[in-house]
């Protein structure tokens, strides 16, 4: 159905919505808030420092607006009926003339002891609702409200008439779930927590099983593949491992053997290889590519940017300078004639590498004999990708190599359809980073040790989660702490600033720069977790730290260390739990990402969320990893029950359709 017909929406607005992916009036009912604000009147009588407040009250003084540079301040008082408070908010200033004595407004912000103040972060004109109010918070876009969006759903809930359930009758009645239609209504209209709760349950499992299942399928798929068995010795390849300019590692030679014995069999490798970044998974690739050569296969090894395809395909040249091994580099930069070129050879079975970003293994792209495709990072292809290269008719083996580590016990649950080979331990001769958890009071001796940084010529990274802050006292935004950074050190460097509103070609620019070590000190939000390899950097300071999943963290360090000089990474925050000490005691991404997996509530599962077909609306893998082990089992069963294998995209309708048949 049609978006126009919804009360209230016009030309304007449906392109909004439709800049979100929003096209129809189904679309519009299944855009799922991304949180809910919990509004509730605070108990005044006990108030405490720094605690979070929601009051409403009456105006008692016009509000005072003070103006510097593009910010504003706005003051005045509010007597709740009990008290009097002075209230603060930052930018603003438009309400002014509605901010008047008798006005009544409602203030959500931190209370602060020693002035009786509140700096609000929002305000909303009339009194709280008397019961608990929750309030649905959605991904919006320019020209688009909350409230607004908020609004139409409403509208279009009354509207729509089909409300799909993926997940099969029988598990539905199983696990007494809400039933769909309710469930959608109540995700954006919830009047209490219980029954928020329950609507949550049915759509996180519904998602969860879905994706499942299409693991499943995959799993199930695969055990019929005919792979490529390949002629190869072992001392061949030995040989190669021989001549390297370095030794393997226990975990990379373990890694390799693993890969051998696939490669060799019948059996269809798909594996994922991961371990920290630095750990050394290039060469591992390389070797794997070295082995499918000498099985008489043609390989590929995409990378997620144009700057590391280069970089690989140097690399590949150099350590097979004197093999006869024919390689060819295809990224969006190779000309024209180039690429036809390239094409061509790889048609007529001449090329035995190809190295590039993901156009690899794109329609146009014809191999006469593929026999291994291997993705960097990133590119990770999900579920999707996976079955896209099977339904071409191309059944290669496949290597994803991986940057995140995770617990094996996870990683063979989320990525249930593959093996897994793990890289633990860095080369040798790597100076391990030193972390040091500190407060914003020890700020002078974290600034003192940049200093000494700075003065011997490296160069240093200060991250904030946030870009801007309405608190201009905090460290919480990039913006506050250039601003510090700069009256620290702006006589004797250069402060730069990067963060995901600048377009990018600026990013780029400041990335180059600092790169050029034309900026000394480089404040950013986490941004610069992709791709960035400065080796003359070897400080990183992170602002509110708490504030940060500990696998980002790090993974933020691991920005440092990247060369022989000592690094330190320092975590400020006045919030120190328990959870961030695993920092200072280990460098060790897997036990790292154990710990983020025992405190779920706080962990991130860095890397995973992004890639393809694991974005969820509502399931959180992690927080929800229980969840997600029931639908595992309980999609393999109905697979195995009700349905033989069906192409990706066609779950969706299998589950439907057995609904209908039972
Ligand atoms: P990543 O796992 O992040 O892809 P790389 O493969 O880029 O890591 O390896 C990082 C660096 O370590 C490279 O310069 C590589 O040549 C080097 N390296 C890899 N394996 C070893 C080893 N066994 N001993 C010494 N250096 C190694
Ligand atoms: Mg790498």
């Amino acid at each position: 159905m049609e978006l126009i017909g919804i009360k209230g929406l016009g030309p304007k607005t449906v392109k909004s919505l439709n800049n979100l992916d929003i096209n129809n009036v189904d679309d519009l009912v299944n855009y799922y808030p991304y949180r809910y604000n919990v509004i509730e009147r605070t108990d005044i009588t006990h108030l405490e420092d720094n605690q979070n407040i929601i009051i409403d009250g009456i105006v008692e003084s016009n509000a005072n607006v003070f103006y510097f540079g593009h910010m504003n301040r706005m003051t005045f008082r509010l007597n709740s009926g009990t008290r009097i408070f002075n209230v603060t908010i930052f930018n603003r200033a438009f309400f002014k003339s509605k901010v008047r004595i008798g006005e009544r407004v409602s203030v959500f912000g931190k209370y602060n002891l020693k002035n009786n103040a509140i700096t609000a972060n929002d305000m909303r004109f009339g009194m709280l609702k008397d019961t608990k109010e929750i309030e649905p918070i959605y991904h919006t876009t320019k020209g688009l409200s909350n409230k607004q969006m908020h609004q139409f759903i409403i509208e279009a809930l009354n509207l729509a008439y089909d409300y799909p359930d993926y997940v099969p009758d029988y598990l539905v009645s199983k696990y007494h779930f809400m039933n769909k239609k309710d469930s959608i209504q109540v995700i954006h209209n919830p009047l209490n927590d219980l029954f928020l709760k329950r609507a949550l349950d049915h759509l996180k499992y519904e998602e969860l099983f879905i994706f499942a299942a299409r693991m499943n399928m995959l799993k199930l798929y695969r055990k019929q593949d005919i792979g490529l068995k390949r002629n190869v010795s072992y001392t061949d390849v030995l040989n190669l491992v021989n001549k390297l300019p370095f030794k393997l590692t226990h975990d990379q030679e373990g890694s390799m053997q693993e890969i051998y014995n696939d490669l060799i069999s019948p059996k269809r490798m798909n594996r994922l290889l991961q371990g920290d970044v630095g750990s050394g998974k290039t060469i591992v690739a390389f070797i794997a590519l070295y082995i499918n050569y000498l099985g008489g296969y043609m390989g590929a090894l995409m990378a997620p940017t144009e700057i590391l395809a280069e970089q690989h395909y140097a690399k590949f040249k150099s350590l097979f300078k004197d093999y006869d091994i024919k390689v060819a580099l295809l990224t969006g930069k190779t000309k024209k004639a180039e690429r036809t070129k390239i094409l061509e050879d790889l048609k007529d079975g001449k090329i035995d590498v190809l190295i590039g970003t993901h156009a690899l293994i794109s329609d146009r792209v014809e191999y006469k004999k593929l026999g291994l495709v291997i993705t960097d990072e990133q590119h990770r292809f999900g579920v999707n990708q996976r079955s896209m290269l099977m339904n071409k008719g191309v059944v290669p083996d496949v290597l994803y190599l991986s940057a995140t580590p995770i617990p094996r016990t996870y990683a063979l649950s989320i990525y249930g359809d593959m093996d897994i080979s793990s890289i633990h331990t860095m080369p040798l001769g790597r100076t391990p980073i030193q972390t040091y958890i500190k407060s914003n009071d020890d700020i002078k001796e974290v600034l003192t040790s940049m200093l000494k940084e700075i003065k011997a010529g490296h160069q240093v990274y200060a991250i904030a989660p946030m870009i801007t802050s309405d608190d201009e006292e905090s460290r919480e935004s990039v913006e506050n702490l250039k601003n510090e950074m700069n009256k620290a050190f702006s006589k004797i460097c250069t402060v730069g600033i990067l963060h995901g509103k600048m377009k990018d070609d600026q990013k780029n620019e400041v990335m180059q720069d600092f790169k050029d070590n034309k900026i000394q000190i480089l404040v950013s939000t986490t941004v610069i977790e992709v791709g960035i390899d400065v080796p003359n950097a070897t400080m990183m300071v992170i602002f509110d730290a708490d504030s940060f999943g500990l696998s980002t963290l790090h993974q933020l360090r691991g920005r440092v260390g990247r060369s022989n000089l000592a690094s330190t990474c320092y975590l400020i925050t006045d919030n120190a739990t328990d959870r961030l000490n695993i920092l200072e005691q280990t460098t060790d991404g897997f036990r790292i990402s154990e710990e983020d997996f025992k405190n779920r509530g706080s962990g991130d599962l860095f890397g995973l969320r992004q890639s393809g077909g694991m974005t969820f609306k509502v399931a959180n893998l992690m927080q929800d990893f229980d969840l997600f082990l029931k639908a595992k089992d309980d999609s393999l069963e109905f697979i195995k029950k009700y349905i033989d294998y069906v192409p990706y995209k066609d779950i969706k309708n299998k589950i439907i359709e057995s609904n209908k048949a039972s």
